[in-house]
């Protein structure tokens, strides 16, 4: 294993995103209360594109997810204050004539592709409870939810129309296969739990690679040296938790931290540069912010996502829209379609289009994504009931991009596929070594929460020169 990397240039100035002491910590808190749910872009750009030492990629392909009009986030999260019955208030029919999926309104799994198939599978459901096949059936959205509802329906003998915003299916699944060596993933890269949920077996039938994945990553410090992970950060990360549990009202997961006392670890450094402080930085940007897309100030510590206690996840390496494939062929899907404007009475839906045009339904299911409910961009009328405007403005929608890089030769000389940083704060501080897997030097590297809204922001040439600075512990020097 390398152990000489980089060390002593550069040095990078920390910045505490997440204050540690108590009483900063407890004004950070306060500050951070005021602020919406949701992360908003904001016009700060990132400061410096000083040349890196890591070499330049032959291909680079970034997301922007926060900024994507049909999507506005990459999905949902218990923001403070959101319960599981947000979810089901979400997924309740509305006069039995609109009706909603998508990942947002999940039981189970939500902000994952299972939790969405499941979604549709419950909308289809309740349509199918309701009306006749002579009715005419229209679903919002040709995501993985929408695809599933129809799907279900059609073979129900229910007519189904699918109307679609985008110019391709899929929705937050996007593959893309054109100039790179292998299918890269823009959207969904991994199938978790596969011990219990049976997406895994859905795509060996298709005749999809998969793979499992493991989630204990390599840790290297900023001057390149691979650490063994110290479970400080994630034992105090889940003792604040556990403390919450016993409050009588949900706090965030900062405030649990902070208010539990979880918080106060030490800032003394170790032979390698680490504190004890560092190892809870590193288990909220590693594993809170990229679960969550949201910071420990927005997330709910009652519904924070654990660490997860079985290690299941598959990695999709054959092209995870191929999913999508079969549920698409022969489904009447009606492409570049904006849905402005959904009319209901208890005998009908008209629906309008960004383009003027009007369409008219029996029933509709709705599974356009909670950021593009958030944002209003779909006008209902009348006004959705109390209870689904309660739920969509309590539900958050979190922020995590990619990048995808190619480079001509590897940098890094590891076989782990799956790295991460400590002690610094890396925008960029998850990657994903496609090499070991692949035979491609390719990496994909994780931005979430507000690094993500603000990177949404800046040029391509900044967000490469961010990420490139991230991967800088990861360089191989002579
Ligand atoms: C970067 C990223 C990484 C992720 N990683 C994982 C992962 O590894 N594993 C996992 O399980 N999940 C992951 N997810 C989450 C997963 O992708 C989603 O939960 C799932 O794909 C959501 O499916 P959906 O059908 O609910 O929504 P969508 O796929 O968003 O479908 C909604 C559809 O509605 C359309 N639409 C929007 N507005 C309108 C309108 N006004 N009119 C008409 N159509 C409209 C959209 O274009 C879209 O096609 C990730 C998501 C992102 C963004």
């Amino acid at each position: 294993m390398h152990t000489s990397r980089n060390r002593g240039e550069r040095p990078v100035m920390k910045r505490r995103t997440f204050l540690l002491g108590t009483a900063s910590g407890l004004s950070v808190m306060v500050l951070a209360a005021c602020g919406a749910p949701s992360p908003q872009p904001t016009a700060s750009v990132a400061p410096t594109t000083t040349p890196s030492v890591v070499p330049q990629p032959a291909a680079m392909q970034r997301t922007s997810w926060s900024v994507d009009p049909f999507a506005r986030g990459s999905f949902s999260f218990p923001a403070v204050g959101a319960t599981p019955e947000h979810r089901t208030a979400l997924a309740e029919p509305v006069l039995d004539r609109i009706f909603f999926a998508g990942e947002a309104t999940a039981a189970t799994e939500p902000g994952t592709v299972q939790g969405a198939r499941e979604s549709g599978r419950r909308a289809a459901t309740q349509v199918q409870s309701v009306a006749t096949t002579e009715e005419r059936i229209t679903v919002i959205g040709a995501g993985i939810a929408g695809l599933t509802a129809a799907t279900q329906l059609r073979s129900a003998g229910f007519t189904v129309i699918v109307v679609e915003a985008r110019d391709r299916v899929g929705g937050r699944i996007d593959t893309m296969t054109k100039d790179w060596p292998m299918p890269i993933e823009l959207g969904p890269s991994f199938i978790h739990n596969t011990t219990v949920n049976t997406l895994d077996d859905e795509f060996a039938t298709l005749g999809v690679s998969t793979l499992p994945f493991s989630r204990v990553p390599e840790a290297y410090t900023r001057t390149g040296e691979v650490v063994p992970i110290n479970p400080v950060g994630a034992e105090a990360v889940a003792a604040a938790l556990a403390w919450a549990g016993g409050q009588p009202q949900d706090v965030s997961v900062e405030r649990a931290l902070v208010d539990s006392g979880e918080n106060q670890l030490s800032d003394s450094l170790n032979d390698q540069g680490l504190s004890e402080s560092d190892w809870l930085e590193y288990e909220i940007s590693t594993r809170l912010k990229m679960d969550s897309g949201s910071t420990p100030s927005q997330e709910s510590a009652w519904y924070a996502t654990a660490p997860g206690t079985t290690d299941d996840d598959h990695l999709v390496v054959g092209g995870y829209a191929n999913l999508l494939k079969a549920d698409a062929e022969g489904l009447d899907v009606t492409m570049s379609s904006v849905v402005t404007f959904i009319a209901y009475t208890d005998s009908g839906v008209s629906l309008r289009l960004g383009a003027g045009e009007a369409l008219s339904a029996d029933r509709v299911i709705v599974t356009v994504p909670l950021g593009v409910l958030k944002d209003g961009a779909v006008e209902f009328s009348p006004a959705l009931p109390f209870a689904h405007r309660g739920a969509i403005a309590a539900l958050g929608m979190g922020v995590l991009d990619k990048i995808w890089l190619r480079f001509d030769e590897p940098f890094w000389d590891t076989t782990a596929p799956l790295w991460t940083v400590v002690g610094t704060d890396s925008d960029f501080p998850v990657w994903v070594n496609m090499l070991p897997i692949t035979g491609e030097p390719v990496l994909m590297g994780m931005v979430a929460a507000e690094n993500a809204v603000r990177l949404s922001e800046v040029s391509d040439e900044a967000f490469l020169a961010s990420a490139l600075r991230s991967l800088e512990p990861f360089r191989v020097t002579e």
